[in-house]
């Protein structure tokens, strides 16, 4: 899928989410829930750091597109060493270790240990790079018309606010996690949401997601997951824009409202 269709469907997710925790007796104060979703929009954009083309790699200039660079060859490297007699031979790093459920997992625990321990500015680092990702996605390109200096101003005055909202009490900076010292480890879990969105949301394209690695199925270890090929589409297709944004537009707005309490 394109960015504009994974930002939607991580935002989509994490009102889902919402939901469910509101069902479970965790209800999201409304800044976790706004908060939350906007970083799993921006998460849903992560694991394709390893495409030169992609939107996080043009997102932070030369930072963004260093580390593209070290995230495609890593991948590549780490595809070689753990593929079996199935997997096909490759020339790049696109769609392998980025886009496991290991990965998610691991940037997600990141992420949650930072926000721990690094407290406040590591809470407004981790919002600011997300926030600037959400922008890229939801917005498109209503951002790229603009400048990416101003795309980072919008990022960074959304992560300071945010920050202030979410640190005031009761506003949701221990939600799920309460115990002394264990504010934002929440921080991770629209992360991982994220990551696997994004996963899910390939795995119905054309080429499929190797969502499981390391898993072995069958002769292969990154076996690349997906619907049978006549329910996969092509990105940027049109059922991707006609029907499945709309609908993540939809299932977000009612999970947001049911989260709240609303519906
Ligand atoms: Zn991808």
């Amino acid at each position: 899928m394109m960015g504009p269709a994974h930002s939607l469907s991580g935002a989509a997710a994490w009102l889902g989410v919402g939901a469910a925790a509101a069902a479970a007796g965790h209800a999201m104060p409304w800044p976790v829930l706004v908060a939350g979703a906007l970083i799993c929009a921006g998460a849903a954009l992560a694991p394709d750091l390893d495409h030169k083309a992609a939107t996080i790699s043009r997102a932070f200039g030369p930072i963004s597109r260093g580390l593209c660079e070290v995230i495609d060859k890593l991948s590549y490297s780490v595809y070689k060493s753990t593929r079996k007699a199935g997997d096909p031979r490759r020339s790049g790093g696109h769609r392998t270790l980025t886009h496991t459920w290991v990965w998610a997992v691991l940037i997600g625990a990141g992420a949650s240990g930072l926000a721990v321990i690094g407290g406040r500015w590591a809470v407004l680092g981790i919002l600011f790079v997300h926030m600037v990702l959400a922008v890229e996605g939801l917005l498109w390109r209503a951002a790229r018309v603009s400048s990416d200096v101003l795309v980072w101003l919008l990022g960074a005055a959304s992560a300071w606010i945010l920050a202030d909202v979410l640190h005031k009490p009761g506003n949701g900076s221990d939600w799920l996690f309460s115990a002394p010292g264990q504010e934002y480890l929440w921080l991770g879990l629209p992360i991982v949401l994220g990551a696997l969105v994004h996963d899910i949301g390939d795995a119905l394209t054309v080429s499929g997601c190797p969502i499981l690695w390391p898993i072995p199925i069958g002769r292969k270890r990154w076996y690349p997951v997906g619907p049978p090929k006549g329910m996969r589409f092509r990105a940027g297709s049109w059922v991707e824009l006609k029907v499945l944004m709309p609908v993540f537009m939809l299932l977000g707005g009612m999970g947001g409202l049911a989260a709240l309490g609303v519906i």
